[in-house]
């Protein structure tokens, strides 16, 4: 047992500590006007801290030391948890900083919706109760070219509706290969039980025919199943039934064929050097009776389950009780549609950050990081090539060509120099997210727009001047 600290002639440095009272009434802290709860425990934090350094035998923190300290605490203790960041990995869809910034449109219907009332669920015509899909459902249809159209508040909700609403207490068949977990424990077997449909896996994991799922129908069958495998690539001795196929099965056995594209892209990414990603339009157009995608992956829009389809089945999802249980909200539905009339104006490369992100030349991303590397002028902080990502979920394992600046990190006292770089830089104000490459930092321009650049100088050259 460690003895109590009066024995080893510590006690006057104790009693020179303040009283919780005495640090309370300081100018410095009342000036901030805290709200009192908090203050007192910042003010016992603080102490209880310097009195465990006395004990250690370190020396006792002077009085300003100890106000500094508890204004820090008092800041951080009140500051939002959730706060803007500056995303600088490199990763455009990064599900962990909040997948897809939206267009300044968009986050502006959203602000002005959420702040008053609105026609959410009144038909202005008539004066009578309306629904809240009517605002998505025409945009729906024609930039998708769908029959109809229905939203809820994710993919994965549109997927559980869709199965319990389609083929609850019968079979969907998949392809082994098919039968994934796409992230956050979202597994397709999981899913599909909690609906209350049976999962028939067809073929191997790597092989799947046309003829595998032929065999496997039965009375049964509710649904032909199609997963797009986002976030994993097969690659070698592979084989996958193509859509046509299976909706030519499905036609000729009277069975409707789901698609669960995940992103579901409207624009082909094929156009900047990436690989295809299904789009929405092809799925509907190559028969597919449902198809559901995500608002804030390709799409580039708020969160939202996005499904649209033939007419009657759409109507027989919609009367489903767990419709209500996975209902979009009305901020939602105010950025959905902002985003879904980018597409319709043809403007969504220049308006939806995702896709300017992604069609952004590399020559503009060299250009901003010499003009950073310029700024701060010192050898630490340099121009150079690097790989960005689409991300959560969509085109795995592909990258663009990118630029950035790499920071090698200064001496640090102990630890991972380049971890205790990274970390300084998330404590800055907003938070600035790199990655760590062959021990330095790597911040990468294409995920940065290009107005928070001055930000990203000011912050550096805090961190290295
Ligand atoms: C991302 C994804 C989902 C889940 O979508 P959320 O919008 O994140 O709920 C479902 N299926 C696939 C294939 C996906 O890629």
């Amino acid at each position: 047992m460690r003895p109590a600290p009066e024995w080893n002639g510590s006690g006057d440095a104790f009693r020179a500590l303040p009283s919780v009272d005495e640090l309370l009434r300081e100018p410095a802290l009342t000036a901030g006007a805290w709200p009192r709860p908090l203050a007192v425990e910042a003010v016992r934090a603080a102490l209880a801290a310097a009195r465990a350094e006395i004990a250690r035998g370190e020396p006792a923190p002077g009085r300003p030391a100890l106000i500094e300290r508890v204004l820090g605490d008092l800041r951080r203790r009140s500051r939002r948890s959730l706060r803007p960041v500056i995303n600088a990995t490199g990763v455009i869809l990064h599900t962990n900083l909040g997948r897809a910034p939206i267009s300044e449109a968009a986050a502006r219907a959203m602000t002005e919706i959420s702040l008053g009332y609105s026609n959410l669920e009144f038909d202005l015509a008539s004066g009578e109760r309306g629904s809240r899909q009517s605002h998505l459902r025409e945009l729906l249809r024609e930039v998708t070219g769908a029959e109809d159209g229905f939203v809820v508040n994710n993919n994965a909700g549109a997927v559980l509706l869709v199965l319990s609403a389609l083929a609850s207490g019968r079979e969907v068949i998949v392809s082994r290969g098919q039968a994934v977990e796409i992230g956050g424990g979202f597994r397709i077997p999981d899913v599909m039980r909690q609906s209350g449909a049976t999962l028939v896996e067809v073929g191997t994991t790597n092989r799947t025919y046309i003829s595998d799922y032929e065999a496997a129908v039965t009375p049964r069958t509710a649904l032909l199943l199609r997963v797009h495998p986002s976030n994993f690539r097969l690659e070698g001795f592979v084989h996958q039934v193509g859509l046509d196929e299976l909706v030519e099965l499905g036609r000729r056995l009277g069975i409707p064929v789901m698609d669960d594209l995940g992103s579901g892209a409207l624009i082909d990414p094929r156009s900047f050097g990436l690989g295809a990603e299904p789009l929405v339009q092809e799925s509907v157009r190559a028969g597919a009776a449902v198809v559901c995608f995500s608002g804030d992956k390709l799409l580039g829009g708020p969160q939202a389950g996005i499904i649209v389809g033939k007419r009657e089945l759409i109507e027989v999802i919609r009367r489903h009780p767990l419709a209500r249980a996975v209902r979009i909200d009305k901020a939602s539905i105010a950025g959905l549609e902002v985003t879904l009339r980018h597409y319709q104006r043809g403007e969504a490369l220049e308006a939806i950050p995702v896709w300017r992100m992604i069609a952004c030349p590399v020559d503009r991303l060299i250009e901003r990081a010499r003009t950073i590397e310029a700024a701060i002028g010192s050898p630490r902080v340099q121009a150079a090539p690097m790989r960005a990502a689409v991300g959560g979920g969509s085109l795995p394992g592909q990258t663009l060509p990118s630029h950035g600046v790499v920071v090698q990190p200064g001496p640090a006292g102990s630890g991972d120099p380049a971890v205790i770089l990274a970390r300084r830089l998330r404590e800055h104000d907003p938070p600035i997210i790199g990655r760590i490459e062959h021990d330095a930092l790597w911040l990468d321009l294409r995920t940065v727009e290009p107005d928070r650049d001055a930000e990203l100088v000011a912050a550096l050259r805090d961190l290295i001047c």
